[in-house]
């Protein structure tokens, strides 16, 4: 994604991995590829965000804003030396491509001054902390980390309630080495819907695929984009949004937060910036006629 210009602000992606993620009926049990065709999204969708044999395209970003006042990192992806035995993809890894897209960008980890992950799934939060002489650390030393209160306490619950039953640890341990030692160094703070990081960089609420799921809608100079984390997984969801993730909490919530979404944003000219859209990643959702929608990436 190249930079996006959005009025006085600019908006940078730093992307960890991209490229076919895994069957579409995997992450959507609801996904028929015969439903899709009668949207006639197929000619838009593939190859770029679905393969001809049904396999989702994905990538794994973050996004920085800058303000020219503040810089802010949005997620985390999935973060280097974390133990994510279920997921071989996540396990261990050692690639020093994340920290270099922030170096090519001019930007060290004590620039960022702010640090929101939408949610706190493992590869949202992941990059929130390195490990150092066998401690994981806050790797932005000098940010803010913001999360949804509701967020917080839905998986501190959830972590509390694994370690009394001695079961897995929640979200593949990512509460434990991502979240808890951000907390325990003094760096977080827990906001409620609606935080207004800065004028024109906005947390809303957005719940359904996590309790405390939110989005980040950015203003400046009357130019809009909307951050929306994982309440849009692929662009196949704007061509059926009925279709949940089977990783939200809430399938039927997170369908509704989903439809009211894109109705807002289409043919708004907000510019549309998901968490796991592949390259070229920004898009604006526009009609295609029919009472359906379809995603415009940038350059296309
Ligand atoms: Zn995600």
């Amino acid at each position: 994604m190249v930079t996006q210009p959005l009025g006085e602000f600019r908006i940078d992606r730093v992307l960890e991995s991209e490229g076919v993620f895994a069957p579409a009926k995997v992450l959507m049990p609801q996904f028929n590829p015969a439903v899709l065709a009668q949207t006639q999204a197929d000619a838009w969708l593939r190859p770029q965000y679905l393969t001809t044999d049904d396999a989702l395209v994905m990538g794994f970003q973050s996004f920085v804003i800058r303000t020219g006042q503040l810089t802010i990192l949005i997620d985390g992806c999935v973060g280097n030396n974390k133990e994510r035995p279920q997921r071989e993809t996540w396990h261990r890894r050692s690639s020093s491509a994340y920290l270099d897209q922030l170096t090519a960008l001019g930007l060290s980890p004590e620039d960022i001054d702010v640090v929101m992950c939408t949610h706190l799934h493992a590869d949202h939060v992941g990059w929130n902390t390195v490990l150092k002489d066998g401690r994981w650390v806050p790797t932005f030393p000098r940010a803010r980390y913001l999360f949804a209160r509701t967020e917080y306490e839905f998986w501190e619950a959830a972590h509390r309630a694994a370690l009394a039953a001695g079961g897995p640890p929640t979200n593949h341990g990512s509460f434990a080495d991502s979240v808890l030692p951000v907390m325990e160094a003094g760096r977080a703070e827990l906001v409620g819907d609606g935080h207004e990081v800065c004028a024109g960089v906005r947390i809303d609420a957005a719940p359904g695929h996590t309790p405390g799921n939110s989005v980040i809608a950015v203003q400046s100079g009357g130019q809009r984009a909307l951050l929306t984390g994982d309440v849009i997984h692929t662009p196949v969801q704007i061509a059926v949004p009925q279709w949940s993730s089977r990783f939200c909490e809430d399938a039927a919530q997170s369908a509704d937060c989903r439809e009211r979404l894109l109705e807002h944003t289409c043919d708004s000219g907000t510019l549309l910036l998901a968490a796991h859209f592949p390259s070229p990643t920004a898009g604006w959702v526009e009609s295609a006629g029919g009472g359906r929608m379809r995603f415009r990436c940038v350059g296309c």
